[in-house]
């Protein structure tokens, strides 16, 4: 066997919230072999609670102790074929999100160019479905292959066989840690498709004096964007938007509107739904900037739960409780958490 298995090793440097927890078993994944021994081993051992952990950017360890992690780190960029308006190019798992859009950036392969600097493995990008700036991996993404945990079974899911939702995929609802996702394959442009409308692009690209759009610059935009408004997971521990936007019937949002004018929803392209802004309505409810212990809600960005430094899973998880029930309280919305706790 040459898959090295370790045991009660700390996750601390696993996750960006920055949190205490062990694994009895770990093991690195390099490739579709070290899978196979992993799961031989685990199953040889009637093992029970696997987990599968990326850059760990979007996980809250509820319990600190874990019996099984394997950790993503199948690398290789390939381009497999191309034509005239695409390139399709196949992407292990493990390699890092940022690095592979800056890969495209350095081609001039089009698409991803308003997801950069998103913590994170390939391998996690389709889970759920991860979006920025108007733009969803859905849109670049061609399919993917996954190891099937109870029986070892590669599978191929098609963009329609992962039922892509907002923040959402079949990995994150009825496959949820069933797959292990080995490669992803995007379909990307050879001439870019801008979106810049979405939120301060257009304004940092101006400040930036950009007279020709790039997808560098629009790249560098979202960067320097986003650089100045979200906590560095190096400095404070956090796990990104900790709660997903919810969405409406126009109805019930325009009946909202009356009692809360100051609402920020943006319509669906139907009209028939809208999304509200969660970030917003936690503020109102009070939350931002609130701090108990060390768990925290951030001051400038109330959508983001913290781990000042020695805050506990748990504590973090009942903040995210009592937020939950105070939105609910004043607005009549339940949110649901778009972080994984485990
Ligand atoms: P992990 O946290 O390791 O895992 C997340 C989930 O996916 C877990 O359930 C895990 O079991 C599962 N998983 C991981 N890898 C695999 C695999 N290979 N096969 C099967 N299941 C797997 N998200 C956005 O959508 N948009 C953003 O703009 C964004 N900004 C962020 C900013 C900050 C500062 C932070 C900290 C997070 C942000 N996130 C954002 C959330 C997070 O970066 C993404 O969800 C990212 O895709 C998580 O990748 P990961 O490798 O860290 O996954
Ligand atoms: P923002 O620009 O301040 O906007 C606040 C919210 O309003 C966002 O959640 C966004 O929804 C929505 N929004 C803004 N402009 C919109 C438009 N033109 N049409 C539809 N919806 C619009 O948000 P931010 O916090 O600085 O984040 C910027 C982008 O990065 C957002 O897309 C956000 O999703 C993404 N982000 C995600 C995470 C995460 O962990 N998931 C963390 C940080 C940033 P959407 O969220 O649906 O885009």
């Amino acid at each position: 066997m040459s898959l090295q298995i370790q045991e009660n090793r700390s996750l601390k440097p696993f996750n960006s919230f920055g949190l205490e927890a062990w694994a009895q078993h770990f093991a690195h994944i390099t490739s579709p072999d070290d899978l196979g021994e992993a799961m031989e081993w685990y199953r040889g051992r009637n093992g029970t609670g696997l987990l599968i952990l990326g850059g760990g950017s979007n996980i809250l360890f509820r319990n600190p102790k874990h019996s099984w992690v394997l950790h993503n780190a199948i690398k290789g960029i390939e381009l497999l074929h191309e034509d005239e308006e695409y390139v399709f190019v196949r992407v292990g798992a493990g390699e890092r999100w940022h690095s592979w859009v800056q890969y495209c950036i350095g081609r001039n392969w089009a698409g991803l160019e308003n997801l950069s600097l998103i913590p994170g493995s390939v391998g996690a990008s389709p889970m759920q479905n991860i979006g920025a700036y108007g733009v969803e991996v859905e849109d670049l993404f061609w399919d993917l292959e996954a190891y099937q945990l109870s029986d070892g079974k590669i599978q191929v899911f098609t963009k329609s066989d992962c039922a892509f939702g907002y923040r959402d995929s079949v990995f994150k609802g009825k496959y949820r840690n069933q797959f292990f996702i080995m490669n992803v394959t995007f379909r990307l442009r050879k001439k870019p498709l801008f979106h810049t409308s979405y939120g301060a692009i257009t304004q940092e690209l101006e400040q930036m004096g950009v007279t020709e759009l790039s997808i560098r610059a629009v790249s560098d935009a979202v960067i320097r964007i986003r650089q100045s408004k979200l906590p560095d997971p190096a400095l404070i521990g956090n796990a990104g938007s900790f709660f997903k936007n919810p969405t409406l019937p126009i109805a019930a949002f325009q009946a909202l509107q009356l009692q809360f004018p100051g609402i920020i929803g943006y319509p669906n392209a139907a009209a028939s739904e809208v999304k509200l802004a969660a970030g917003w309505l936690i503020e109102q409810a009070g939350w931002k900037g609130y701090r108990e212990g060390d768990a925290g809600c951030h001051d400038k960005q109330a959508l983001v739960l913290v781990n000042y430094g020695n805050a506990t899973g748990e504590a973090i998880y009942s903040l995210s409780e009592k937020i939950l029930q105070s939105v609910q309280q004043k607005f009549g919305i339940l949110l649901e958490r778009e972080v994984n706790c485990y």
